[in-house]
């Protein structure tokens, strides 16, 4: 099936008057950078929705870049036909009848007269036009409510707007106007789907990883590299600071407080993620935690750890089911990466029992008497490696050019 067009149409911060110019403005922009591989490609603005003409660009090639677009809640493909009664009602008859017809379809069309000189209302032209596609085609049945396929019909001086698909979109703010956090990325299942929610949000998010090699491989980074880069995919480019954590990790296994392993880490992770989110301006920290899914994301244990940091913690998942974690991951295309085998700097030292129940006040006492801890922190974040990664970057070539590299500011 051809199509002339498609129709974009944007969610909930279309009503939001003070900011609705500069939603849509990032969203404007967001949509000009996807569709730059497709020079024909013509987006025509309209009050509360946008139009692509696609003067012979794949439709579907289009909408697969344009389902990663956030504030973009639906997507229509669209047929233009000249306003006259005998086109539109072959337009709507052909189109109808691409659809795989099952043995029943209900439908309704919907007619709209924007064209005010067109001979015929919107009311008749619901008839004008339902009525040769229930003689054409035996299957389908009238229902007003809910019908199976609403048929729109937009009557306009320049030509008539014909179309029944909605294709959902990924919803949510246009990318950036909530802000700036710090995601803690890790090579799991989990940080991926929280990331992707908040950029959801609006929010713009730098990656943070913590490796400790040699005890964690190289694969293991490069893993994570690929997660950013599947995640850029929705932003056109994001930073990944990779932090150098094997000292402070192994400063906390002479404590002999194995249990208590994880909240150290976990802790200093946090004051790591702060110090550079202070410098990055970001204003928050994302964590893929799920409350109770293991020891260290229970309620005490996130409360001791979450005292590390001033900045907020956000946890999208914290509520959500595994199960539908996972579907979000199928869905938005890291799942695959995430369950590659490579292990991660926390299931190194892990003990064998961690405590769901940490004690703040011996937490922060030991703490304190690690005279070393602070330097170390300090040496994790002076050694920390930015690298830029965006949709096309090669993940193995990262590394050697991230030495010494000039982030420059182009995309926000
Ligand atoms: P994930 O699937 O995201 O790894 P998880 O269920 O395995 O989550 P944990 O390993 O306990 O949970 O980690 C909880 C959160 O801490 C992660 O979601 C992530 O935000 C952060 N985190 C853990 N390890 C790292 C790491 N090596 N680097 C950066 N962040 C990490
Ligand atoms: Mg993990």
């Amino acid at each position: 099936m051809t199509y002339d067009m498609l129709l974009l149409r944007f969610g909930e911060f279309t009503l939001k008057g003070k900011n609705r110019s500069r939603f849509e403005k990032s969203v404007l922009s967001h949509i000009r950078r996807v569709l730059k591989p497709f020079p024909n490609a013509v987006i025509i603005k309209e009050y509360g929705r946008m139009y692509v003409e696609l003067n012979g660009e794949s439709p579907e090639a289009l909408i697969q870049v344009l389902k990663k677009v956030f504030g973009l809640v639906s997507i229509s493909p669209v047929r233009v036909c000249p306003s006259e009664l005998d086109r539109i009602i072959e337009t709507a008859v052909h189109m109808v009848g691409q659809r795989n017809l099952a043995d029943q379809v209900t439908f309704k069309v919907h007619a709209r007269r924007v064209w005010k000189q067109f001979p015929h209302s919107s009311q008749e032209m619901n008839h004008l036009v339902g009525s040769p596609l229930l003689r054409t085609y035996p299957q389908l049945k009238v229902q007003v409510k809910q019908p199976d396929m609403e048929l729109r019909v937009e009557i306009r001086e320049n030509g008539t707007y014909v179309y029944y698909e909605v294709i959902p979109g990924a919803g949510g703010y246009p990318l950036g106007t909530n802000g700036k956090a710090m995601l803690l990325l890790s090579g799991g299942i989990d940080s991926p789907v929280a990331g992707w929610s908040a950029m959801r949000r609006g929010l713009e998010i730098e990656c943070v990883h913590f490796y400790s090699f040699p005890y964690t491989s190289q694969l293991a980074k490069e893993k994570v590299m690929e997660l950013t880069r599947l995640l850029s995919g929705y932003t056109g480019r994001i930073k990944l600071h990779l932090v150098p954590f094997t000292d402070v990790q192994t400063s906390f296994v002479s404590i002999g407080q194995d249990n208590l392993m994880i909240t150290f880490m976990r802790r200093a992770m946090l004051r790591i993620a702060s110090a550079l989110a202070e410098r990055e301006g970001a204003l928050a920290i994302v964590t893929g935690d799920s409350l109770g899914q293991v020891a260290s994301q229970t309620l005490p244990s996130m409360n001791v750890i979450g005292r590390a940091t001033e900045l907020p913690l956000l946890r999208p998942l914290v509520m959500m089911d595994k199960n539908d974690i996972i579907n979000i991951a199928k869905d938005i295309g890291t799942y695959e990466t995430s369950i590659l085998p490579y292990e991660d700097c926390c299931t190194l030292f892990v003990p064998k029992s961690p405590t769901t129940n940490p004690n703040l006040k011996i937490v922060e006492k030991v703490e304190a008497s690690l005279t070393d801890l602070p330097g170390l922190i300090e040496a994790a974040i002076q050694n920390t490696e930015t690298v830029i990664i965006r949709p096309d970057s090669k993940i193995g070539e990262l590394e050697a050019k991230s030495e010494g590299q000039v982030i420059n500011e182009d995309w926000f």
